[in-house]
């Protein structure tokens, strides 16, 4: 009787498991288009909460909980689900990044523990299908856990995260994978020892964790972060392999597919080649951060001297950036488009894929505020645009504008940047002298044919908006 139910359960919860899996693919699907994203957020939710009521209903069927594991479970789900609605509802949008990173610390972390606790209660020697599969999870899962903790003090601006650096990192990094994968074979080839391998995994694959993500320099986090996301759900897809979960499988293999094709579009856009991150072959030089600035004065202008400036071109480039975000301005910046466009100016949106603090950051901020897409310009296509250009105006938009990345030895070297300083005149809207986030000053602003209109962008789009309106009253 009791294995007849063991067997009904399983069965029954391998269909739901099924059911949610069906529910993430969906869920995805609609966040193809900004439109149905939130909508394709729910389903994946709605998902997500199915599979997590059925693993606590086999639980329960299989008699594998007593009062204090109940407890245990209870509290857990409270606490994360409380966590989970209060961060997502009181977190600022410029702030995502980091929660995206705190959420593949706990993913990371709680993947590896699964394989952990799969690998060390077992009866007799696990099988080397479980093994390979454990381990894998032990190990990736770890190291996401450690990297992406690191990488969310970087983006949050933790200054004691920032400043942590490391001799010789790239050496760290040899050190650490040589031992991480060691353990990880001697794991797999000597079963009955699980418990000091598994351990020694866990141990070395949390400290390359620590050593991969500490030298990455500002500019390179997009890279980093797209791959502790894959990381993340490849270490879930592994973890659901060793328990044999189908929806942890599916759900960690979404996550971890969709993140490596990120991870490949984001060192792409970078100009960095991929397998030179994992191995700590680039990152932030600190020398370089900190040595000579460019030298000369910054040259001010108004709002009415900017807005004669606008009123009289021919073509406009606006080119966003992680400024605009901060200062929410981009319906602003979407009204001074549509009044110049109605007097006749030819105006486009210069969209740099690391733009930002998340991949797409400018896109759905821009498509929030109703600009059309065709105007939302890519890299390539924008800048041999410039030229041609009477005003480039820069709102919020620093590193990805930094002519220093054409030449070596800056921590922005070799990444792909929009040529803003060949444009006709160029404007930059900014608070203050505040550098970008690379931690190094902008030559483009010292440039003669730039000026720099102080002040927080929302502000400054508002007073520019009001003399463009006089000035065609
Ligand atoms: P930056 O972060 O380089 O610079 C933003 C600028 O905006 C700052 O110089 C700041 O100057 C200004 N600013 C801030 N608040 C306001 C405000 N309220 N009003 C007006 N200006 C403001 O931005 P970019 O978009 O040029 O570059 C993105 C950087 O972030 C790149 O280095 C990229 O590699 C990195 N990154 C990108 C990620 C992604 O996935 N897109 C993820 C992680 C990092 P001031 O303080 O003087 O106002």
């Amino acid at each position: 009787m009791a294995s007849a139910t063991v067997g009904t359960i399983d069965i029954v919860a391998w269909f739901v498991y099924l059911f949610s899996a069906v529910m993430f693919v969906v869920g995805l699907h609609f966040m193809n288009s900004p439109k149905t994203a939130r909508k394709g957020n729910q389903i994946s939710a709605f998902g997500m909460v199915v599979a997590v009521l059925m693993a606590f209903i086999v639980l329960f069927a299989k008699g594998f909980v007593n009062t204090v594991a109940v407890v245990v479970l209870v509290v857990g789900i409270v606490i994360g689900a409380v966590a989970g609605v209060v961060s997502a509802k009181k977190v600022k949008m410029t702030d995502m990044p980091q929660l995206v990173s705190v959420f593949n610390t706990v993913g990371g972390g709680a993947a590896a523990l699964v394989a952990l606790n799969d690998i060390l209660t077992k009866e007799g020697a696990p099988d080397i299908v479980v093994l390979v599969t454990a381990g894998l999870g032990i190990l990736i899962g770890s190291v996401t856990f450690t990297g992406s903790l690191i990488a969310a003090g970087k983006l949050q601006g933790v200054k004691w995260v920032k400043k942590l650096s490391l001799p010789g990192k790239g050496a760290w990094n040899i050190v650490f994978i040589v031992l991480t994968v060691a353990s990880f074979v001697m794991l797999c080839v000597q079963p009955g020892q699980r418990l000091l391998w598994s351990i020694l995994t866990t141990l070395f694959a949390l400290c390359y964790g620590l050593v991969f993500v500490i030298p990455i320099g500002g500019a390179d986090m997009p890279v980093v972060i797209s791959v502790l996301n894959a990381c993340t759900g490849t270490a879930v897809a592994m973890s659901g392999l060793a328990i044999d979960n189908v929806a942890l499988i599916v759900a960690g293999a979404l996550v971890g597919s969709a993140g490596v094709t990120l991870s490949i579009l984001m060192a792409q856009a970078m100009n960095r080649p991929l397998l030179s991150v994992l191995a700590g072959g680039f990152g932030g030089s600190d020398a370089a951060a900190a040595g000579d600035g460019p030298e000369g004065t910054m040259k001010e202008t108004s709002p009415d001297d900017l807005a004669v400036q606008l009123v009289y071109a021919d073509k406009v480039i606006f080119v966003p950036g992680f400024g605009l975000a901060q200062a929410q301005a981009q319906r602003e910046l979407a009204d001074l488009g549509e009044l110049l466009k109605g007097h006749g100016v030819e105006v486009s949106y210069a969209i740099h894929p690391v733009a930002g603090r998340m991949p797409g950051h400018m896109n759905v901020l821009l498509a929030e505020a109703n600009v059309p897409y065709e105007e939302l310009v890519d890299l390539d296509e924008i800048n041999p645009q410039f030229p041609s250009a009477n005003v480039a105006l820069v709102v919020g938009a620093n590193d990805v504008t930094n002519p220093a990345a054409r030449r070596p030895g800056t921590p922005v070297s070799g990444m792909p940047i929009l040529d803003v300083d060949k444009a006709q005149n160029v404007v930059v809207m900014k608070r203050g002298r505040g550098m970008g986030y690379a931690g190094i000053q902008n030559e483009l602003y010292f440039e003669d044919n730039t000026q720099m209109l102080f002040g927080d962008a929302k502000k400054s789009l508002q007073a520019v908006i009001a003399a463009v309106k006089e000035l065609l009253a």
